[in-house]
């Protein structure tokens, strides 16, 4: 039986993945599953699935998960601390789909064990992806993308020679706002940005693909994983979310990656590869779709992309400070301080201040550097936030 944990259970993700071990339990032991708040739901997919323990990141929660799990012999455990202990536990395959940084301690972890990593979280590939790619390689463990387009892209390579990979496209759906006018953005509310026109996600990559910060998220991460060179990445603007990424080879071919907005495809990809499995996706209707359509994706509307660029250009631990910056920057916007279109400007600001200072976005790639700048880059946008917010009244 394979082993499996599942971190970040009761989110989207998660859920999506359980979905899938669930359709085959003869197949799989399940090692832990973890989650954050929702202890209801994390207690009903422990006594479902029978994993050896269940972990809550909130300390504070732990009374009722232990209540909540009583007489079921499943041990209950809480905190940052005991999530990165359930990693250390011998598993084959692991799904890290914790939001945020939180997921990077984790995963690092899980990668010593010399485990198959199931790559959701993108925010460690763009804080720590030397990290993790050095961590992996080291300990024999393996990373497989499960972002819907790193997948598309990675499928696309089998067979291929990077060498011969001239540019890589990966595909936005354009997110909430995309047919807004651009002067209506700056009084966007959050409730409008955690609507997405085709994809069911969690709702802080709902609102970051509404500001496309998960699209720059995603020319790092393809840089990270890949090691295409930055020049060779394009996005493009495509409604339908059918076309996942495509790949541009030296002759110019390019290989597409068509199928549903179902994350279940990629989830499945990474748990049965090698192998292709059958999976409960929608099969397309072409004639039905009957067309797909594309358009740029302009830097005006989308500040977060030309960001993305600043940073792959800047190299070093700029990724950390990056995604430190969008998450504090998606905080003030969820509560109110900052507006929609205010997120770029604080964390342009924040990698403004930290590259200026030497030493800093250069230091040696340690897992103690990038939290260090993880936390330096949280409180320079608070700063700015705050400078934002007295500049308002
Ligand atoms: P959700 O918000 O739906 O779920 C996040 C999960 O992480 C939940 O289990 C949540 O627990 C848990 N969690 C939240 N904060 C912490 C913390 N500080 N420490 C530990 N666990 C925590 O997110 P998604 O499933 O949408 O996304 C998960 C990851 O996958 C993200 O990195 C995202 O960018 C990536 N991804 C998601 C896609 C999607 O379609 N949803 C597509 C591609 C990538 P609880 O809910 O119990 O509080
Ligand atoms: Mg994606």
């Amino acid at each position: 039986m394979r082993r499996i944990s599942v971190f970040g259970a009761t989110g989207s993700i998660g859920q999506s993945t359980l979905d899938l071990i669930g359709r085959a339990p003869e197949e799989y032991h399940l090692v832990a599953l973890t989650g954050g708040r929702n202890i209801a739901l994390l207690a009903e997919q422990a006594r479902q699935h029978r994993p050896e323990i269940a972990v809550t990141a909130d300390p504070d929660r732990l009374t009722d998960l232990r209540d909540a799990l009583a007489g079921s012999g499943i041990k209950a455990a809480a905190g940052e601390g005991a999530l990165v202990e359930a990693a250390t536990r011998p598993a084959d395959w692991v799904m890290s789909a914790i939001v945020g940084a939180a997921g990077l301690a984790p995963g690092l972890r899980a990668l010593e064990q010399g485990a198959t990593l199931a790559l959701a979280n993108k925010e460690s590939m763009v804080a720590a992806g030397r990290l993790m790619l050095q961590t992996a390689e080291m300990h024999g463990g393996r990373i497989l993308p499960v972002d819907s387009e790193h997948s598309a892209v990675f499928q696309a390579l089998i067979g291929e020679n990077i060498a011969s990979v001239e540019r890589v496209i990966i595909t936005a759906s354009g997110g909430a706002f995309r047919d807004w006018p651009l002067e209506q953005l700056a009084d966007a509310t959050p409730e409008q940005a955690a609507t997405h026109p085709n994809w069911d996600m969690g709702q802080r990559i709902t609102i970051d693909s509404a500001s496309m910060f998960n699209k720059a998220l995603e020319l790092i991460e393809t840089r990270e994983f890949f090691g295409i060179s930055p020049e060779k990445i394009e996005t493009v603007v495509h409604p339908e979310s059918l076309i996942h990424a495509l790949v541009g080879f030296s002759d110019g071919a390019l290989m597409a990656h068509v199928g549903p907005p179902d994350m279940r495809h990629a989830i499945g990809f990474a748990l049965h590869w090698p192998e292709r499995r059958a999976l409960p996706v929608e099969r397309l209707d072409l004639t039905a779709i009957g067309a797909l359509s594309f358009r740029a994706a302009c830097d005006q509307r989308y500040p977060a992309l030309r960001l993305a660029r600043e940073v792959m250009q800047e190299g070093g631990l700029s990724g950390a400070v990056f995604n430190a910056a969008k998450e504090q920057a998606l905080d003030g916007f969820l509560a109110r301080q900052i507006g929609f279109m205010d997120m770029a400007g604080v964390v342009e600001d924040v990698l403004t201040e930290i590259s200026a200072r030497p030493g800093h976005i250069h230091a040696e790639f340690t897992l103690d550097n990038v939290n260090r700048l993880d936390h330096l880059a949280r409180d320079t946008a608070r700063g700015a936030i705050k400078r934002l917010k007295a500049r308002k009244h």
